[in-house]
């Protein structure tokens, strides 16, 4: 365990860093920003088609926050710039999914979410009834 201990203290601080409540949010921002790729990534695999859940978005909301947080800590014009606007097209999206999975409906079949276009369902074939409730 020795290898380890030297492998993530250095100077006696944990990675080398220099730790403090901004540096923690500002990693916090790292950690949560990176993490939608992998979200992202898993949501497509498991559904083998390229998908973009509503964690990518939230995850791309709060780790910007941070690093914008961070950025005002910092007094860094290129971090704050990098994440002063990026907000909107996340909370965009979250509204646009938000309103297109209140227009679904359930297949009187199999129960399975369809959307407002659709004419059959997707997953068991049956012909949609347009005046279905919305899911
Ligand atoms: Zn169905």
């Amino acid at each position: 365990m020795d290898w380890l201990t030297q492998l993530l203290v250095h100077d006696g601080k944990f990675l080398g860093i220099e730790w403090h409540f901004w540096k923690f949010v500002g990693w916090a921002g790292n950690v949560l920003f990176t993490s939608r790729f992998f979200v992202q990534w898993w949501a497509t695999e498991r559904h083998k088609r390229v998908v973009i859940p509503d964690a990518f978005w939230w995850l791309s909301l709060s780790g910007s926050g941070c690093l914008l947080a961070y950025g005002f800590y910092q007094r860094d014009s290129v971090f704050i710039f990098a994440y002063l606007f990026t907000w909107i097209p996340y909370i965009r999206n979250l509204m646009i999914g938000h309103r297109a999975n209140q227009a679904l409906r359930d297949c009187a079949n199999c129960q399975s979410a369809c959307g407002p276009a659709m004419k059959f369902c997707p997953e068991c074939g049956v012909k949609l009834n347009l005046e279905m409730k919305p899911a």
